[in-house]
């Protein structure tokens, strides 16, 4: 069986393109992954998402979104793509033994959490290190908790925390943060809250689990030992694409390159006609659930359009 489209990748911009190329007809497959969802699973309430007024828990989101799609008949497999073949049409996609074949090709393979290389992350990931507060926080009840980065990952992390830490310090490099404005007034309004300016982690030190680290401080050049049961690490992200390195063509970070200019016909093709790619896997800029969703839906306008126009 030929596919006219398989959709790979579960996030806003993946499930928003199964919703547009269901309602088309195009029957896609949407390959979510076997965590499907994206980063939304790892959020509590997201208050931007448009329409919301109280908010709308992440997950619940993402959910709805996959029923959606299913809704208007997009197949939903919850397995993992493992290999891609985008030399020839039709193009062909693995998932272990198992292989697809397809007209077209929307890639949302998203973004994941950049580590910091240091000595002790990944011994103790998962004993005391974690890239997701806002999943694991009620483990840390009366713990001593630290947050490494200044953007809005690392404020959100600070603050889910405040529901159960005992003690929670916000590590960070620099003397300002990054996180938007709205966000940060909440932090330093937080009296649990303390923030390390300048400080660098530099090691996590235990026997079972996570006991003690070592912070830098790039001003003082000093390295102290704190006490900590918990570190999360909120230093942003890399995009999925590894496996795509030498089928499309790439920024120097990794980020997938489509045509995006108004001028083009068909704004979020890659290198490769036929495929086409949204989300946080190609956007290094924005990366809100509200863009990335809005690039779902021109991924699917743009394959549908394609397809016509091949036939
Ligand atoms: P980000 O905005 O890129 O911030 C990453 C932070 O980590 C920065 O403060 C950066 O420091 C620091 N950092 C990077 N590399 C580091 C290293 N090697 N050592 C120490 N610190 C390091 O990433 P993000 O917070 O994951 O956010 C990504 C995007 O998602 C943003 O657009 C954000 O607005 C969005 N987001 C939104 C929400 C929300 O609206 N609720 C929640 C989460 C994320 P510098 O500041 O010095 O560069």
């Amino acid at each position: 069986m030929i596919h006219k489209v398989i959709i790979i990748g579960s996030g806003p911009a993946g499930y928003t393109a199964g919703i547009y190329a269901a309602r088309a007809e195009l029957k896609p497959l949407i390959l979510a992954g076997e965590k499907s969802g994206g980063q939304l699973m790892n959020t509590r309430v997201v208050e931007n998402w448009p329409g919301a007024e109280k908010g709308v828990i992440g997950p619940e989101l993402m959910i709805e979104m996959g029923k959606q799609a299913q809704g208007f008949g997009a197949e939903i497999v919850y397995k993992n793509v493992t290999k891609v073949d985008f030399t020839s049409r039709p193009f062909k996609v693995w998932s272990g033994e198992e292989e697809y074949q397809t007209e077209a090709v929307i890639v949302s393979t998203g973004a994941e959490s950049i580590r910091l290389g240091v000595p002790g992350e990944d011994k103790f990931f998962g004993k005391g290190v974690s890239v997701c507060a806002v999943c694991d926080a009620p483990f840390y009840k009366d713990k001593i908790t630290y947050v490494i980065g200044g953007g809005d990952a690392a404020v959100e992390d600070v603050l889910a925390l405040t529901k159960h830490a005992k003690e929670i310090y916000l590590v960070h490099r620099r003397d300002s943060l990054r996180a938007s404005k709205i966000m940060v007034k909440r932090v330093k309004e937080n009296e649990k809250i303390k923030i390390l300016w300048n400080s660098e982690l530099k090691e996590i030190i235990g026997g079972q689990k996570v006991e003690k680290i070592k912070i830098f401080n790039n001003k003082t050049n000093e390295t102290k030992e704190y006490a900590a049961d918990g570190v999360f690490l909120a230093i942003g992200h890399k995009p999925a694409t590894e496996m795509f390195k030498s089928q499309l063509d790439l920024d120097e970070k990794g980020y997938i390159k489509v045509n995006f200019s108004f001028e083009n016909e068909f704004l979020t093709q890659t290198n490769v006609e036929g495929v086409f790619a949204a989300g946080d896997v190609v956007d290094f800029k924005y990366q809100q659930a509200v863009t990335a969703a809005g690039m779902g839906c021109m991924a699917a306008l743009d394959t549908e359009r394609w397809l016509e126009k091949k036939e």
